[in-house]
This record gives C-alpha cells, sequence and structure tokens, in this order.
C-alpha cells in the first residue's frame, strides 16, 4: 500500500526531536509522500528547507493559516510568492482560508488574506490548500469571485455538513479527510458523508500533530499524530465507503499525484 499524506504540520515543535524518524516510521507504513503545510512565512521556509532535504519524500505548500490573517500584509503575500518561486518543492498555495470558529484574527482581515492567496495561487497556476471553519457560506462567496482563475483546490480536513460538501463539489473541489472520521461521535456525520466524494475528488491527511485518530491503539504518548498513522485513516474511509483499503490507497494517491503534480516536482 503506497498512501500521500496531503496535510502534516511538520514544521511544529512536537516534531523538533524525532523529525527523522517520524519520516522513517511514515516510509515503513508506505507513507510515501508527505506535504508539507506552511502556515506562516517562516513555518513556509522551514516546509521549504525540510523538502529540500527530503526531495523524495516531501513536497511544501507556502502560506499563512487565517489564524494569522491579521498580519498577513501585502509584504507577507510577496514572500509567499518568493518562496513558491524559488523553491520547485511548493506545490500548492496555503494553509489559507477562514476560521470563524476560533476567530483568532478579525474575520475581515481572514477575508482579505485568503482573496489574496486565491489571488496569488491563480497567478503562479499551483492549486489552493484550504481549511474552513464554521465559515462556509463566506468561504464559498469569496471562492466563487476567484474559482474560473483557479487550477484547482482542495477543502482540508473537511468536517462541515451535507450542503457544504455538494456546495464544493459542485464547485469542481476535491476533500481533504482526516482521523476525524475515526470519531465515532464527532465524526458521525462525516462516515456518513465520505460515501458522497467521488473517488476522483477524494485525498486523505493526518493533519498531523493534530487530530489523533481517536480508535488508535495503542494510543501514543502524549497523543500526538503522525504520517505513519495514514493508513489506519485510510481502512476507516474503506470501512465507511465500502471500499477496500487498497482501493481508497490506490485512488487517493492518483488524485493527490495528479492535483498536486508531484512526479514533476
Ligand atoms: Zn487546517
Amino acid at each position: 500500500m503506497q498512501l500521500v499524506d496531503i496535510g502534516v504540520n511538520l514544521t511544529s515543535d512536537r516534531f523538533r526531536d524525532d523529525r527523522e524518524a517520524v519520516l522513517q516510521r511514515a516510509r515503513e507504513h508506505g507513507v510515501t509522500t508527505l506535504v508539507v503545510t506552511g502556515t506562516s512565512v517562516s513555518e513556509s521556509e522551514q516546509a521549504c528547507t525540510l523538502a529540500r532535504a527530503h526531495p523524495d519524500q516531501l513536497r511544501a505548500t507556502t502560506g499563512v493559516h487565517p489564524h494569522g490573517a491579521r498580519s498577513c500584509s501585502a509584504e507577507t503575500v510577496a514572500a509567499i510568492r518568493e518562496l513558491a518561486r524559488a523553491n520547485p518543492s511548493v506545490v500548492a498555495i496555503g494553509e489559507t482560508g477562514l476560521d470563524f470558529n476560533r476567530d483568532f484574527s478579525p474575520r475581515a482581515d481572514q477575508e482579505a488574506a485568503f482573496a489574496r492567496h486565491l489571488e496569488l495561487a491563480a497567478e503562479l497556476q499551483l492549486p489552493v490548500f484550504i481549511h474552513q471553519r464554521d465559515a462556509h457560506e463566506r468561504l464559498i462567496g469569496i471562492l466563487a469571485e476567484h474559482r474560473d482563475q483557479l487550477v484547482d483546490a482542495v477543502v482540508h480536513c473537511f468536517t462541515d455538513t451535507r450542503r457544504a460538501l455538494h456546495d464544493y463539489l459542485d464547485m469542481g473541489l476535491h476533500i481533504g479527510v482526516t482521523g476525524w472520521i475515526c470519531d465515532e461521535r464527532r465524526g458521525a456525520e462525516l462516515q456518513e458523508l465520505v460515501r458522497d466524494i467521488p473517488a476522483e475528488r477524494l485525498m486523505i491527511e493526518t493533519d498531523a500533530p493534530w487530530l489523533l485518530p481517536r480508535d488508535l491503539r495503542p494510543k501514543p504518548r502524549g497523543g500526538r499524530n503522525e504520517p505513519a498513522f495514514l493508513p489506519h485513516i485510510a481502512e476507516a474511509v474503506a470501512r465507511h465507503r465500502g471500499e477496500t483499503p487498497e482501493q481508497v490507497a490506490a485512488s487517493t494517491t492518483a488524485v493527490a499525484e495528479r492535483f498536486f503534480q508531484l512526479t514533476q516536482g
């Protein structure tokens, strides 16, 4: 089984002491490619540095998470552009989007930063890695204004409603599913909805170190998630779609390779 983890926060401090071992365990579990999420200029730089050091295993995204949107200026976007241009390992713009659940940045700042990221993605002809929490209506409003210019976009860590899912599918977007689906309470709706996602639009991710699959046994110390647990998520996705893990692995890997143009890195 060969898998692509499309969202790993590998620059997180929680991987500081054993990053190489984490990458090694991912390989041992068939997770052959990891897309390292950039969430700020400095984390995007680090993601690019990591990808340069591991060209066979890692790719990077560059962007500013909606949590940091309050400090996302024109200069910030220029720095993101420069990183994306200078590093062939950059396969998407993001993480960007709207988070009206935590509201760490004012909503107006989040919306402005999101629009700037979409413009940049259109300019560079790169796909977009989108985060959305409690902001679906606003998000599709902004997306609709840019959709025609965008090559592709994925709504990562999808946890929203059936309506939201179908709005995204209608817009031709891809969907990223995390270990949220392994939570029999919080993930109950997703467990049903995952069947609605056409195979050619579905990708999987750990969002490590966050979102440890709740039913993982034995539980790792400290509750840290890591890419080596992606096969566990693939199995849950397969179970709820009525497919085999091998089918899910083959199709999500093929989709990720096409979406991020992984073979051309
Ligand atoms: Zn996110």
